[in-house]
């Protein structure tokens, strides 16, 4: 091979060599000014020391805008992740699943002193039940009652009872672990009073606002002496005030079913609720019990030590006089029955008040 071929060979070889060494000295130029100069990408962690602990990541830049129909909502990235974070979070929380009440309750202290010698300030009774809902209601935060129970009171000027009434009830309820709400049905107007039937509207007006199962219809002067006295109901209708101070505390007559009672929707239900047509005072009570016997229940009581009341002694209300009538009625119990109830309920509601301590509930129910 010639001298000048092999020359020119070696030439050629060398600017290879040298134009493959500036190819790769460019690189790493082009290299490393893109790792320094870049704005977004490595600047910031670069900068860093190496033993940093990353703490979180913002982003100023990502807004975005969700569009309804009637309007439109601009916000972060980030805030609306945090929404949708929390959302999840409440979603898998574990839910409180509360165990139903015991059947006795273990907060019941047993026999209690009753008395009406000292003044009732209803605002100390507020204060007294902070753990009461509007309208008088009431459920334990620890565990689901065993029943949802409305108190029927019928009312008609007897103030100074009900706040006793309320002092003492309240917490008896509570202690027995009770779903309840208290319902005051007041007679408006000065027409004889109908105890029966301001009960009938209690069990209708408190049925609209709750899905009671248990009604408890008491007078509004009745405190019982022993909270193992449950105010629930039975398989049977119940007779709570089994053993009355006015009564030499022991039932008047058998038969009786007056006072505080207690009885499950559908034993109310059974027995077309009660009369609406006794005015003035007794019968209405016998009538009830003669609904029942023919409609073959029977009266379950507690003990007479258990069944132990006070009733707030008193005078005659004015438009409550004795219903002479009343003998005459309670011997048609069969024949009225099924007419006369809480089927054929006829009333105006006034007024309803709605109170820490109960619902009072005003009405016209019309006259004789
Ligand atoms: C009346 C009842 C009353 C009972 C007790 C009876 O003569 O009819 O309504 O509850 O006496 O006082």
């Amino acid at each position: 091979m010639p001298e000048s071929v092999l020359l020119n060979v070696g030439f050629l070889g060398k600017s290879s060599v040298v134009l493959v060494c500036l190819c790769g000295v460019h690189i790493i130029v082009a290299l490393f000014l893109y790792l320094t100069q870049s704005p977004t990408k490595f600047t910031n962690y670069r900068q860093m020391p190496s033993d940093s602990t990353l703490v979180n990541v913002t982003s100023q830049t990502h807004r975005i805008v969700i569009r309804y129909d009637n309007g439109t909502v601009e916000t972060d990235v980030n805030k609306l992740i945090y929404t949708i974070a929390s959302v999840i979070k409440d979603d898998v929380e574990e839910p409180t699943i509360l165990e139903s009440c015991p059947e006795t309750s273990p907060l019941l202290v047993g026999p209690m002193r009753v008395e009406f010698s000292e003044k009732v300030d209803l605002d100390m009774v507020r204060k007294e039940n902070p753990q009461l809902v509007m309208g008088g209601r009431y459920k334990p935060s620890d565990c689901v009652a065993l029943q949802k129970v409305a108190l029927i009171i019928p009312f008609r000027n007897r103030d100074e009872h009900l706040k006793y009434w309320l002092h003492y009830i309240h917490p008896i309820l509570q202690r027995q672990q009770l779903d309840y709400g208290i319902y005051v049905i007041q007679q408006e107007g000065q027409d004889t009073f109908n105890r029966a039937k301001l009960l009938n509207v209690g069990y209708a007006e408190a049925l609209k606002e709750y899905d009671y199962d248990c009604f408890i219809f008491s007078d509004v002067d009745i405190i019982p002496m022993d909270d193992r006295n449950t105010y629930k109901c039975s398989s049977q209708p119940r007779h709570l005030s089994v053993s009355m101070d006015k009564f030499g505390f022991r039932l008047p007559y058998k038969q009786y079913f007056g006072g505080v009672s207690a009885m499950s929707k559908q034993q109310f239900q059974k027995i077309n609720g009660f009369p609406n047509n006794y005015w003035g005072w007794g019968g209405e009570d016998d009538d009830i019990f003669n609904r029942l016997t023919f409609q073959g229940m029977k009266i379950s009581r507690p003990s007479g030590d258990i069944g132990k009341c006070r009733m707030i002694r008193h005078s005659r209300d004015k438009k409550n006089e004795e219903n002479p009538q009343r003998f005459k009625k309670i011997a048609h119990t069969k024949q009225t029955m099924n007419t006369d109830g809480i089927k054929s309920l006829k009333y105006k509601v006034i007024n309803i008040e709605k109170d820490q301590l109960y619902t009072k509930i005003s009405v016209d129910i019309g006259k004789p």
